[in-house]
């Protein structure tokens, strides 16, 4: 193997190029991407970008000279149009085709948009959308409807609180983070974003923005409407895998790549990291995708490494990592190992939600399946070593030295 092509040059994609790189592999790396921007981190995109406590220089993955040194053809502000897999070659918008002998699709994903076309209406995905939030939170006095309390918009409501601006956050479910977490703890959430000063309404969905040019007001399911001088919506991600229509590339009905258990592709020498990449995952019963930063880097060593010893076709790897998620809101941190939902058993080994600081367990079919902190990081992460392997939800309690009440 002497020419590897990494299209999208984000977290997964800069984490396989170094992988390929830490692993001896002394061929031509190419790294595509359409930003202009040599890779960079979103976490702190809205955290602390839009409360202008970080400048851009604190958001690159690495240092230039760092970038520089794995010798890679760097193709940045070009996009990938088609994969000719038979051909084994990328196409790019520039009328460059660019030849592999392996391939990583790390092309991640982007943010769902309201469908308007009023000015004032915002996504968070990229440092662009970012700075525009940022440029309108330093204006005081204004009033930011947030549309969804998933992660994302929770973290846009509280940095806005931080600037000083009134919020209303819209949730059409009845609590936050409804399908990932459980109703106590989707409670504290709401609790957190009242006592911060937030107009919280829940269960009610958005049925449209009106204005003249520029939003002005949102309406809502329940026939209020709220005088908005800014929306932000974080309805989720739409994943960048359009180009690889009639490339033999497998999908699944939502647009992510089917992997095995190795991230390989369904066509040989392809395959996919981070956002987009849906793989089995023994531990959770079928297959995940993740939206996680965290997963984005480990799956990228894994399939570089994979990529490396197909040649030979020994030694691959399965993928098989304990997800782990965080989330920054109010100065009080989130953090999530292994998986959630909301029909699970839910024990609070530590601290309770009461005291807005807590370890809690969460379980299914009788094995613990993920652990979730609040304000408790030392303690959560303790736990990730039960996560590693399939551990019983008693013997679990018990490794917390935690007795159920009867
Ligand atoms: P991306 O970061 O989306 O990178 C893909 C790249 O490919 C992009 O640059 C894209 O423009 C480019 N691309 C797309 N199509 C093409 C094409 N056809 N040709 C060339 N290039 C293309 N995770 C956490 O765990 N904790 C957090 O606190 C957290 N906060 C977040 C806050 C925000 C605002 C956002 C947006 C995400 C956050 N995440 C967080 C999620 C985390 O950032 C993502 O999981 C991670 O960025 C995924 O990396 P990726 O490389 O798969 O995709």
């Amino acid at each position: 193997m002497r020419d590897i092509v990494i299209v999208g040059a984000g977290m997964a994609g800069l984490h396989t190029a170094e992988a390929l790189r830490d692993a001896g592999f002394d061929g031509t790396v190419t790294l595509i991407g359409d930003e202009p921007h040599r890779p960079y981190s979103r976490p702190p995109l809205s955290k602390e970008v839009l409360t202008g406590k970080g400048t851009p220089k604190s958001l690159p993955l690495r240092e230039d000279a760092a970038i520089d040194a794995l010798g890679l053809d760097l193709r940045l502000g070009r996009r990938a149009e088609r994969l000719l897999t038979d051909e084994k070659a990328v196409l790019l918008d520039d009328g460059a085709r660019v030849d592999y002998d392996g391939l990583v699709i790390a092309t991640g994903a982007r943010a769902r948009r309201p469908r308007t076309d009023l000015a004032g209406v915002h996504t968070l995905r990229s440092l662009e959308d970012a700075e525009a939030v940022r440029a309108a939170f330093t204006e005081p006095g204004g009033h930011v409807v947030v549309v969804g309390a998933g992660f994302i918009g929770s973290e846009v409501a509280a940095s806005a609180r931080a600037c000083g601006w009134e919020v209303t956050l819209v949730e059409a479910e009845p609590t936050p983070l409804t399908r990932v977490v459980d109703p106590r703890i989707g409670t504290v959430l709401t609790d957190l974003h009242r006592d911060s000063g937030v107009d919280v309404r829940l269960g009610v969905g958005v049925t449209g923005f009106e204005g003249e040019g520029r939003v002005e007001r949102v309406l809502l399911a329940d026939g209020s409407a709220i005088e908005a001088s800014l929306v932000v919506a974080g309805l989720g991600v739409e994943l960048n895998t359009e180009w690889l229509a009639g490339s033999g590339v497998k999908l699944d009905e939502g647009g992510a790549v089917l992997c095995d258990a190795q991230v390989a592709t369904t066509v040989p020498d392809v395959y996919a990291v981070g956002d987009l990449a849906n793989w089995p995952h023994p531990r959770y019963g079928g297959r995940v995708r993740l939206e996680h930063w965290t997963n984005a880097g480990e799956q990228a060593v894994v399939a570089a490494h994979n990529l490396l010893a197909g040649e030979s076709g020994t030694d691959r790897r399965d993928y098989t990592p304990v997800p782990y998620f965080w989330s920054d809101q109010y100065g009080m941190k989130i953090q999530l190992l292994g998986q959630a939902a909301p029909a699970d058993t839910v024990e609070f080994v530590h601290g309770s939600p009461e005291d807005r600081k807590f370890v809690a367990f969460l379980g299914r079919s009788g094995q613990l399946i993920g652990v979730l902190g609040l304000r408790s990081t030392p303690k959560t992460m303790r736990y990730r070593a039960l996560l590693e392997k399939p551990t019983a939800w008693d013997d679990a309690l018990a490794a917390a030295g935690f007795s159920p009440r009867r």
